[in-house]
């Protein structure tokens, strides 16, 4: 469970990008953050990995404060993936994976068995996937192996921004397809970031609509779509 307490944030130039934000994401579910571009989404996000900390209010992980969690704990528990692909160039697929795994000084096998379910999880055959570098792959494999990468030390929270809007129209609707099958049998809490209201209503257990820093809105897709 996430919870956002009063939480403000203002850039160093004035801007405040989020204003007053109260909110409780609960565990298990995927929370989508919607809305036009600039209207404070990822800076949202990223105050649940203190890649940006709030000017007032706070953040809190199962009730707990995230300004006192230690920073690495804190990351190794919530998985990352961003729009812009992001895996090491010269790293193999598995080397990628293996990234946090290996931070947590995990065994080689149980990095290894970890890779390959991964890999099959994500619909990528281990034997034929995990030894390619990122470059031998398509866009859409790399999200792929980049959703694998942040779910590899089996994180209870996975941030999402804006994953699959790289992608082609195709690629981006399968992988909406596998993260929502996915997303049931592994249930993780997600916060995901979007601003295509098909792929809120399609992935959201629930939607928070977002504008000028401001919740306008939240509510399960069928709450949103129902007639005033
Ligand atoms: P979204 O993800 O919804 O597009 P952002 O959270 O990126 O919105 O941005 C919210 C607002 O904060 C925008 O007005 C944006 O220009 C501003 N902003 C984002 N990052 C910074 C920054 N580092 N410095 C100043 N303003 C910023
Ligand atoms: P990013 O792609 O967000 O810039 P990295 O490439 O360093 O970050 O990390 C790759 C993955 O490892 C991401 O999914 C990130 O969430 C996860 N991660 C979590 N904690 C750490 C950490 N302490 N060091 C490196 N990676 C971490």
């Amino acid at each position: 469970m996430i919870t956002f307490k009063n939480v403000t944030k203002a850039y160093p130039d004035g801007t405040v990008a989020v204003k007053q934000l109260n909110m409780t994401i609960e565990a298990g579910e995927c929370f989508v953050l919607i809305g036009p571009s600039g209207c404070g989404k990822t800076t949202t996000m990223k105050m649940v990995n203190r890649l940006i900390e709030p000017s007032e209010g706070s953040v809190s992980i199962q009730q707990k404060n995230i300004a006192d969690v230690n920073i690495d704990h804190l990351r190794w528990n919530i998985g990352y993936v961003l729009q812009q692909i992001a895996l090491f160039p010269t790293m193999t697929v598995a080397e990628n994976i293996a990234v946090v795994p290996e931070l947590k000084k995990w065994s080689k096998r149980a990095i290894d068995e970890r890779i390959d379910q991964l890999l099959t999880l994500i619909g990528l055959a281990p034997a034929q996937f995990r030894h390619r570098y990122p470059r031998e792959l398509s866009g859409g494999q790399q999200q792929r192996v980049g959703v694998a990468r942040a779910l590899a030390a089996d994180p209870d929270i996975l941030l999402m921004d804006e994953p699959f809007s790289a992608l082609d129209p195709i690629s981006r609707e399968q992988l909406q397809d596998d993260i929502k099958r996915l997303q049931q049998s592994i249930r993780k809490t997600i916060l995901f970031v979007t601003h295509d209201m098909e792929e809120a209503l399609k992935l959201g257990d629930r939607l928070c609509i977002m504008k000028d820093g401001n919740v306008v809105q939240v509510g399960t897709p069928a709450q949103l779509q129902k007639e005033p």
